[in-house]
C-alpha cells in the first residue's frame, strides 16, 4: 500500500498511523444521539487499517455492517509536535478525503460497556484514503468535500462547519501524539453517515475535484 498523489504518482512517505477526530460537526453528533464535545474526541487507526480507495475494496463482512464516514484528511509531510506547532502549515503535505469505516453495532456494544473502540474502528481496511492534492492557504478554513454512493450524494461537509478547526485539532493532537511523515489526520464527519453494501460504488471529491473511486466487495 502506498499513498498516491493527485497526478497518480506515488508519494515517497511511509504509511503511518491515522489520528481521527470524532463528533466534530454538530449535525453528525446529533444524528447519532451524541452530545457536542467540549474538547476534541480523538482515537487512532493503525497503518494496517489504511488502504487506497481505488478499484475493488474487499471488506470482511463477517465482522458486521460497515458504516461510512467521509472526512477531510491531512497528510503529514514533516514531523509535527508540541515544539514546532507554530509551523503546522508547513508540515501538512496535502489534503484528501478519507472514509473512516466503522462497525456501528460493535461500536454501540463497546460504548455501552465503556470499552475501547478499536474493534469497531481500527480493523483492517477501516481507513480508505483518496489521492492527495497540494494545500492552498484558503483550504484550511474553507474546503468542501463530499461522498457519493451509486451516483447519489450522501455526505457533504465544509471545514468552516467544524466545531474544532484544523489548527485547534492539531494543537490538541500533538499534546498526546506527535505526528510523523506519512501519518494522516481525519478531521471528523458531517451528517449523512450510513451503511455500505456490497457492489456500492463510492466517489469522493474535494472542492469539486474527484479524488477517488472504488467499489465495495
Ligand atoms: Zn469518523
Amino acid at each position: 500500500m502506498m499513498y498516491l498523489w493527485n497526478n497518480g504518482e506515488v508519494i515517497e512517505l511511509p504509511i503511518g498511523k491515522a489520528v481521527c477526530v470524532g463528533r466534530n460537526y454538530v449535525a453528525h453528533a446529533a444524528e447519532l444521539g451524541n452530545e457536542v464535545p467540549t474538547e476534541p474526541l480523538l482515537f487512532l487507526k493503525p497503518a494496517s487499517s489504511i488502504v487506497n480507495a481505488e478499484g475493488e475494496v474487499a471488506l470482511d463482512h463477517s465482522l458486521g455492517e460497515h458504516h461510512y464516514e467521509a472526512e477531510l484528511m491531512l497528510l503529514i509531510g514533516k514531523p509535527l509536535n508540541k515544539d514546532n506547532l507554530a509551523d503546522y502549515k508547513s508540515c501538512i503535505a496535502g489534503f484528501g478525503v478519507g472514509l473512516d469505516l466503522t462497525l456501528r453495532d460493535e461500536q454501540a456494544k463497546l460504548k455501552a460497556k465503556g470499552h475501547p473502540w478499536e474493534r469497531a474502528k481500527a480493523y483492517d481496511k477501516s481507513c480508505l484514503v483518496s489521492r492527495f492534492v497540494p494545500l492552498a492557504e484558503s483550504d484550511l478554513t474553507h474546503s468542501e468535500f463530499s461522498l457519493s454512493i451509486n451516483n447519489e450524494l450522501r455526505q457533504s461537509g465544509d471545514t468552516n462547519l467544524m466545531i474544532f478547526k484544523i489548527e485547534q485539532l492539531l494543537s490538541e493532537i500533538v499534546r498526546y501524539f506527535s505526528l510523523q511523515p506519512g501519518d494522516i489526520v481525519l478531521t471528523g464527519t458531517p451528517e449523512g453517515v450510513g451503511k455500505l453494501n456490497i457492489q456500492d460504488t463510492l466517489s469522493v471529491s474535494l472542492n469539486g475535484e474527484t479524488l477517488a473511486n472504488c467499489t465495495i466487495a
